[in-house]
C-alpha cells in the first residue's frame, strides 16, 4: 500500500455448487497476469470479503497457503478439483448426488460399491450405515417426542416436524475446513480477512475478522440454505451468509478504512450474470419462475447491501477518513447454477467454471459491467 491504494477481492455468495470456482477463474487472471483495467499490473489483494463457499475461498487465499498469491490460487484450484468435486458414476445417473467433499448424504449405498472404499478400510460402509441407522432413529424419536408434547396446534407441529438437514452429514466439510485453513497462519497473516454469515434470530449480518475466527463461523457462512446444519454461536443459530448479505462489500470497505488506505480498488465477483443475460423460456414454467424468482430476491438483497454500502461511502467523505473507491465489477455471461444444481460438485462445471471467470476478467470491460467510481 505504497501509495495508499488497496485493492479487495469481494467474492459475493449467490451461487451454489462448484459455481464459486468462476471466483477462482477471476482471481487467476488478475493476481496472476497484468490486466489493462488495473494499470497492467497484477492485483495484490490486501482484503478479501466473502461469503457461503466463497468463503472458504477467500480464507485460504488470505492464510496465503502456499506462501505467494500465485502458487496459493493454484492450491485452492487443486482442492476444488481433486477433493471437492468428482465426477459421475453410475448412482448420479440413477439421481442421487454425486459424491464430493462437501456432504455424505446419510444412507447413501454408494461406498459399498466403492472398490476404493472396501480395499482402504473394508468395514466403514457399515459403519457409516449403523451410524446412518443411528443418528437418523435418535433424530426421529427426539422429533417424535416433540410433537407428541408440544402444546402447539397440530398443522404447526407437523411442519416443525420433518427437517432434511438430518439427512445430510456435513462432517467431510468440516474435515476440509481443518486440513486446508490453518487459522494461525490467517491471524499471523498481513491479509485482511471477512467472512459474512447471517443471524438466523435477527437476520442481520454477522461479520467475522480472522484475528479470533473459528471453524464455527467458517461452517455458518457455508451452511446455505436449511440443508445444512446451523451452528449455535453466542446462543444465536448462524447460517450461510447469501442470505442476509450476498454482495459483501461494506465489511470490505470498513476493512480499508481500518488500513488507514486513500483509494480502494474493489474487485466485485457476482456469480449470476445481469438479469437481462437469462433467457425465458418459450413457454412459462413453474421450474422457471422459481428460479427467477431466486434471482430476483437476491438481486433485491443484492441493491440492499449496495445502499448499505454507499451508506459507508457518505462516511468516508468525512476528512478524517478520506476514501476514494472504484469497483470492478465481474460477472457470467450465462447462469452458471439453478436451484436443481444446488448440492452438484461436478468436476467438469467447476473447470468450465474457472475457465468462464478467466476469461471474463480477461475481457472485462468497464462500460458494460457499469463499473463505478465514487
Ligand atoms: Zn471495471
Amino acid at each position: 500500500m505504497g501509495d495508499g491504494t488497496v485493492h479487495a477481492l469481494v467474492l459475493t455468495g449467490s451461487g451454489f455448487g462448484a459455481s464459486s470456482c468462476y471466483g477462482i477463474g477471476v482471481m487467476k487472471r488478475l493476481i496472476q497476469n497484468p490486466s489493462p483495467h488495473a494499470g497492467n499490473q497484477v492485483v495484490d489483494p490486501e482484503i478479501y470479503s466473502g461469503t457461503v463457499f466463497s468463503a472458504f475461498n477467500i480464507a485460504i487465499m488470505a492464510s496465503q497457503m502456499a506462501g505467494s498469491n500465485a502458487d496459493t490460487l493454484d492450491a485452492l484450484e487443486r482442492i476444488w478439483l481433486e477433493e471437492i468435486t468428482s465426477q459421475e458414476d453410475l448412482l448420479t445417473r440413477l439421481g442421487l448426488p454425486r459424491q464430493n467433499g462437501v456432504y455424505r448424504l446419510r444412507l447413501d449405498p454408494r461406498s459399498f460399491f466403492d472398490p476404493r472404499t472396501l480395499l482402504r478400510d473394508p468395514t466403514k460402509p457399515f459403519r457409516n450405515l449403523l451410524n446412518d441407522v443411528s443418528f437418523l432413529s435418535r433424530s426421529f424419536s427426539s422429533r417424535l417426542s416433540q410433537f407428541l408434547t408440544s402444546k402447539k396446534p397440530l398443522s404447526k407441529r407437523l411442519l416443525d416436524f420433518p427437517d432434511i438437514a438430518d439427512f445430510f452429514d456435513t462432517s467431510p466439510l468440516a474435515k476440509l475446513l481443518e486440513k486446508h485453513i490453518d487459522l494461525n497462519r490467517l491471524r499471523n497473516s498481513d491479509r485482511q480477512l471477512r467472512i459474512v454469515a447471517t443471524d438466523w434470530v435477527t437476520g442481520t449480518p454477522a461479520v467475522y475478522g480472522q484475528e479470533d475466527l473459528t471453524y464455527q463461523q467458517i461452517l455458518a457462512s457455508l451452511a446455505v440454505f436449511a440443508l445444512f446444519p446451523r451452528p449455535i454461536i453466542n446462543g444465536h443459530p448462524i447460517a450461510g451468509g447469501g442470505i442476509a448479505s450476498p454482495t459483501p462489500i461494506r465489511p470490505a470497505v470498513d476493512a480499508a478504512v481500518q488500513l488507514g488506505a486513500k483509494k480502494l480498488i474493489l474487485h466485485v465477483v457476482y456469480l449470476r450474470p445481469k438479469l437481462q443475460n437469462i433467457d425465458p423460456p418459450k413457454m412459462p414454467n413453474t421450474f422457471d419462475t422459481f428460479n427467477r424468482l431466486t434471482y430476483l430476491q437476491m438481486k433485491g438483497l443484492e441493491l440492499r447491501t449496495l445502499q448499505q454500502g454507499i451508506r459507508t461511502d457518505d462516511r468516508r467523505k468525512r476528512p478524517s477518513s478520506p476514501l476514494e473507491i472504484t469497483a470492478h465489477c465481474y460477472r457470467p455471461k450465462k447462469p452458471l447454477w439453478d436451484v436443481l444444481e444446488v448440492l452438484d460438485y461436478d468436476r467438469d462445471k467447476a473447470q468450465k467454471f474457472i475457465e468462464y471467470g478467466f476469461n471474463d476478467a480477461m475481457t472485462h470491460d468497464c462500460e458494460a459491467e457499469d463499473c463505478a467510481n465514487v
